[in-house]
């Protein structure tokens, strides 16, 4: 079926294979309605950010891209708050990714989909749809993990007629498990190429470098092979003071990523953005001070950190108790 997916004996019986495979021709949405009809904003949007320059997709007589078949039936972020919104989304399909999960196949990944393109869509359009469950897939085992590929088949409809056809594949799997005694993850590593070796250099001294424009003056972070400002190529460099102060910050919360967490429990961490007193601005972590008590505006000054054997970044310590 897919490369890397294997069958899991096929000759063993699988009791839930049965029961998944009864909700093939179950509907998993019927009688929905698109929430704006095809229009050519969306249109122009769409091509905007697909870098898609079609003449046929511009102008009077402009028919929809095909390709974006689903995105006139999608619910968007803020689906309401009724049940039932005109989205029509049944419960045999919650029914069966519940099934999924209470056997344990509880992680989910979408792995493709297939069109098929019947009639063009042109602004104006009414589109209609339902979405049937078409296939289980008995169990396979993929790099990911044991699980079972569910199939839906969305029909689509403009004004009542048949325009096409939305295929999409997900795979419920439980997640392979991975050994849990491994050596303590290490940060990622920087990338050091010739436009920023100076900066690194730099921090191996304990001295954060700012690259100045020699032609017209203007400092620059990150380091960058030539001027925003007047596109000079030559440049020094002017060391920061250390003084700065929080611009903006993120809480990461999710996902949590070891390396990032020396109690190993994948707390949230702070990253800030820190704007230097020389007026540029860095991207690192807030030290000495809770994530929670980070906050815009407060006063920090630069030190350098070992994270491992082979790595030291600057930080920021807070020069306050926030
Ligand atoms: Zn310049």
């Amino acid at each position: 079926m897919k490369p890397g997916v294997q069958d899991v004996r096929a000759d063993a019986p699988d009791p839930l294979f049965e029961q998944l495979t009864a909700y093939a021709g179950r509907p998993a949405a019927t009688a929905s309605s698109g929430k704006d009809p095809v229009n050519a904003p969306m249109i122009r949007h769409w091509c905007e950010a697909m870098g898609d320059t079609s003449p046929a997709y511009r102008g009077p007589g402009a028919v929809a891209p095909p390709t974006m078949l689903q995105a006139w039936t999608m619910r968007g972020l803020s689906p309401g708050p009724e049940p039932d919104d005109g989205t029509g989304r049944s419960p045999a399909y919650d029914e069966l990714l519940r099934l999924l999960d209470g056997a344990g196949y509880t992680s989910v990944v979408a792995t493709d989909c297939e069109q098929e393109y019947l009639r063009p869509l042109r602004p104006g359009d009414l589109i209609t749809y339902d979405s049937v469950i078409e296939s289980v897939s008995p169990r396979k085992t993929t790099k990911l993990g044991t699980g079972y590929f569910v199939t839906t088949r969305m029909n689509v409809r403009a004004n009542g007629e048949p325009a096409g056809t939305h295929r999409f594949r997900i795979l419920k799997y439980r997640p392979v498990e991975r050994p849990t005694h491994r050596k303590a993850p290490l940060r990622p590593r920087p990338v050091i190429n010739r436009d920023n070796a100076g900066f690194w250099a730099g921090v191996a001294e304990h001295r954060l470098l700012i690259q100045r424009c020699t032609r017209c003056a203007t400092l620059r972070f990150p380091w960058l092979p030539g001027c925003n400002a007047c596109a000079g190529q030559e440049w020094d460099t002017v060391e920061a003071s250390g003084e700065g102060t929080v611009f903006s910050h993120v809480v990461m919360h999710h996902p949590s990523f070891p390396a990032f967490d020396p109690s190993g429990e994948g707390g949230p961490y702070a990253v800030a953005l820190v704007e230097l007193v020389e007026g540029v601005r860095i991207v690192g972590n807030v030290v000495g001070l809770p994530y929670d008590k980070v906050r815009v505006g407060l006063p920090v000054r630069l030190e350098f950190q070992r994270m491992d054997p082979d790595l030291e970044l600057p930080v920021f310590r807070a020069s306050e108790g926030g």
